[in-house]
Parts: structure tokens; C-alpha cells; sequence
């Protein structure tokens, strides 16, 4: 069964007394170990989806199974362990807590499975190893570059070993050469077997991926994947 399954997918937002449809039926599969570039232009629903398959939100209508869980029957505090356990994110704007070193920084996450601190802070330090940033563990984020913030981001969305990592335009902030290199670093997870989906607007970015799925005003409109399903026919 495919680690992702979305079924019907509606999202509504109300407004006041006004309702917007974000998202206006959604049928989608992610296999495990797939490499997706979600595609389209600004406004048509692919942070909504992001949010959806990160259990950030929840669907309107449809159904969301994730790795065999029915993500629409769960109650909040089960949605929560589960984006704790299943998910990594990683953001345009890296979201580091400025105070903390990146140890502690990419720590964090297992703070809420009740790891004892020694070993957060030893599996937390293989994650920054397997980013190229063993040697920066006691730094403070303002400490380094973009790029590397970006990759303590991504140490952090890995250090659970979640079964997806998500990445909502994670080169948007940083300059084309420094791009290249974090996604050179997706490229290798993706190598090592993680599934990741990343939202981009810059084609040089989603030609990295296996696979490119592209959204307009709430729909689907494009699927790669389909595509050579059906010349294969
Ligand atoms: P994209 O990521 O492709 O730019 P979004 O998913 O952010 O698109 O937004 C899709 C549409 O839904 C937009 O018209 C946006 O204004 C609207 N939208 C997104 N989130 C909300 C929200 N929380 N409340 C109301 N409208 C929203
Ligand atoms: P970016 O991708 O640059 O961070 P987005 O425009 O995609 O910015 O939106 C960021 C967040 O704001 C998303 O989670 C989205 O759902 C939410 N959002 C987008 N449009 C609206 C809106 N009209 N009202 C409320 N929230 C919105």
C-alpha cells in the first residue's frame, strides 16, 4: 500500500461568511522512496496540500491515509505524535530558535518522546553529521550561512527518521549556487530511501526530482507519473 493516499481531498476556508475552496478534489498517491516536486503558481492550493499531508490541518471532505492510518478519524493529540513521529518539514525561512545551538536545535523534536537528553543529543549529532555539519554542533544559527541554516533545518526534520520529509520551497530564501547544494543534499536522502515532497517554483529545482505533480486553482492538472503510465499503455 502507498505510504500516501488522498482520496477526494476538499479544503475549505471560511472567511466571515464567505467560503474559499482551496483544494477541489484531490486524488493522489506517493509510493514510498519517491522524489515529488508539487508544482503551480502562487495561490492554487500547494501549501494547503503541504499542510494536509503534514497533519498541519485536516481535509473538509476526502480521506488521508498515511502510512496505513486513516488521518481523518484521529483525534488532535494523536495528529501530534503523529507529525512528531512521521514527519520532518522544512521551511523557505529555516524557523531556528536563535538562542539554542544547532545540537539543541535539532534535538528538540525528540524532547516530546520523552528521550533522555544524552541521547537526543547523540542521535541529534548524527543527524548533523549525515548534513555535512558535525563540525558545528555548538554553534549559534546567526553563526552560519543560509545554507547552512538550512541544512541544521533539515538535520532537524530528519532526526526521528520520519517516513516523509516535506519541504515547502526550501531553496526560496537562498542564492542558486547554495541551492544546488541542499538540493544535492535531498537527492542523497532521497538516494538513502527517504520519501520527500518538495513544493518549488523554479524548474531547475523540480528537474531534481523523479517526479513532478503540478496543481492549478485546487486541481491537480498535471502528474508526471501518470504521464508514463500512459505511454507505457
Ligand atoms: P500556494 O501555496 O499554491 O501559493 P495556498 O495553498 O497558500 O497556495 O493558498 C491557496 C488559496 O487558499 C489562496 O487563495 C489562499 O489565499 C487561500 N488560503 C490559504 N490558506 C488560507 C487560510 N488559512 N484561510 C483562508 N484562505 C486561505
Ligand atoms: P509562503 O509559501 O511564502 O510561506 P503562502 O502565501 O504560501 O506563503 O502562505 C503561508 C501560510 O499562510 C500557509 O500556511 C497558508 O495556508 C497561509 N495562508 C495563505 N493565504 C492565506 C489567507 N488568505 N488567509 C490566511 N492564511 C493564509
Amino acid at each position: 500500500r502507498a505510504l500516501i493516499e488522498l482520496s477526494g481531498i476538499v479544503k475549505r476556508y471560511r472567511m466571515g461568511d464567505t467560503e474559499f475552496e482551496a483544494l477541489r478534489g484531490v486524488d493522489l498517491q506517493i509510493q514510498r522512496n519517491e522524489y515529488v516536486a508539487l508544482v503551480g503558481p502562487s495561490g492554487s492550493g500547494k501549501s494547503t496540500l503541504m499542510n494536509l499531508l503534514g497533519c498541519l490541518d485536516t481535509p473538509t471532505t476526502g480521506r488521508y491515509t498515511l502510512n496505513n492510518r486513516d488521518i481523518g478519524t484521529l483525534r488532535d493529540d494523536e495528529l501530534a505524535a503523529i507529525r512528531n513521529q512521521e514527519i520532518g518539514f522544512v521551511f523557505q525561512s529555516f524557523h531556528l530558535l536563535p538562542r539554542m545551538t544547532v545540537l539543541g536545535n535539532v534535538a528538540q523534536p525528540l524532547v516530546y518522546r520523552g528521550i533522555p537528553l544524552k541521547e537526543r543529543e547523540r542521535q541529534a549529532a548524527e543527524s548533523l553529521r549525515r548534513v555535512g555539519l558535525g563540525d558545528k554542533l555548538q554553534h549559534r544559527p546567526n553563526q552560519l550561512s543560509g545554507g547552512q541554516r538550512q541544512r541544521v533545518a533539515v538535520a532537524r526534520a530528519l532526526v526521528g527518521n520520519p517516513s516523509l520529509l516535506l519541504a515547502d520551497e526550501p531553496t526560496g530564501n537562498l542564492d542558486s549556487r547554495t541551492s544546488e547544494e541542499i538540493m544535492a543534499l535531498f537527492d542523497a536522502l532521497h538516494q538513502d530511501g527517504q520519501t520527500v515532497v518538495l513544493v518549488t517554483h523554479e524548474p531547475d529545482i523540480a528537474a531534481h526530482c523523479q517526479r513532478t505533480v503540478r496543481v492549478n486553482d485546487g486541481r491537480i492538472v498535471f502528474d508526471s507519473a501518470a504521464q508514463a503510465t500512459v505511454s507505457e499503455v
